[in-house]
């Protein structure tokens, strides 16, 4: 290997390793993965899937416990889908896998009217069959690969246009209340997944199939944060840490916290407010550093 090649070699497992943790990492806190689970992961052709589906694989390997995965890709009859690359590639890495055809492309067509948005029906068909494959294939979890900056993203869209302060939890339950969906990549930012899935050259499926217009919203918002990145480093991490650390009782939601009930005991606390002075903010990077829990992509020196 000359010196460009062990350059590289170097970067590609530095960049896997913290991937790797990243994903160790929420798997651990949010308790993803248990002793006996099958998993189902959910695999679109797109680099953020193929990331997931790779690195659960790898980390299956070294897990203290048993578990299966199987990939599941849903061909949902887009014109000019590349139905052979898929399975190519699944029986290239050796991992059980279905896919699943159904034509909601049709529906969908079928449906909405030329020009409006056909997001919101075609993800509703496919959920409803995701689910149904879960329970044919027996799995216990379903796992979907959205990240760090998809979760960021969708907690801004939420209060600009939802008036909610609401992300998209690493694990939940179902709309149907049969599943348990987990986000392995919960800590894991786009520009790492972006890098592996490009030195790994997963064969890529485009995204733009169905001829959907992008979420506008969407990408105005995701433009913000990669614009924030760059001008501010430390600013996502900051806000992902602060989605680790609410404080019910300061913000303004009775359902969150007793404010009808609050009495004055007289007793003085050390994180108490200090109602009447201005918060002052340390620096982004301060605040990762000495956040109470390690923030995901960050080592124990806060380095990335
Ligand atoms: S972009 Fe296309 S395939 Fe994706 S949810 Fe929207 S309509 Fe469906």
């Amino acid at each position: 290997m000359n010196d460009p090649e062990k350059k590289a070699q170097y970067n590609l497992n530095k960049l896997a390793k913290r991937l790797r943790h990243g994903v160790g990492d929420a798997i651990n806190d949010f308790n993803m993965i248990e002793e006996g689970d099958r998993i189902m992961v959910c695999l679109s052709g797109g680099k953020d899937s193929y990331t997931l589906l790779d690195i659960l694989l790898n980390l299956q390997k070294s897990a203290p416990i048993d578990f299966s995965i199987v990939a599941v890709n849903l061909d949902q009859k887009q014109p000019g889908f590349p139905e052979h690359i898929l399975p190519e590639y699944l029986q290239s890495i050796g991992v059980e896998y279905r896919i699943v055809e159904e034509d909601t492309y049709s529906i969908v067509k079928a449906i909405i009217p030329e020009g409006k948005t056909t997001c919101s029906l075609c993800s509703r068909l496919r959920r409803g069959i995701l689910y149904r494959v879960a329970e044919e294939l027996g799995a216990t979890k379903i796992a979907l690969g959205h990240h760090r900056d998809d979760i960021l993203e969708t907690l801004l869209l939420n209060m600009f246009y939802g008036g909610k302060l609401k992300g998209m939890p690493p694990k939940l339950v179902s709309d149907n209340g049969k599943h348990v969906v987990i986000r392995p990549l919960a800590y894991c930012r786009e520009k790492d997944i972006e890098r592996y899935a490009e030195i790994k050259q997963f064969p890529i499926i485009p995204c733009n199939l169905c001829g959907s217009q992008p979420n506008l919203q969407r990408q105005v918002v995701g433009d913000m944060l990669r614009d924030w990145d760059k001008r501010f480093p430390g600013r996502l991490e900051t806000m992902f840490t602060a989605m680790c650390n609410v404080v019910p009782s300061h913000l303004a939601d009775p359902k969150q916290f007793d404010f009808v009930n609050i009495r004055a005991d007289g007793v003085a606390r050390e994180d108490g407010d200090k109602a009447f002075d201005k918060e002052s903010f340390s620096d982004p990077a301060r605040i990762n550093i000495l956040a109470s829990r390690p923030v995901a992509g960050l080592n124990d020196c806060g380095e990335m």
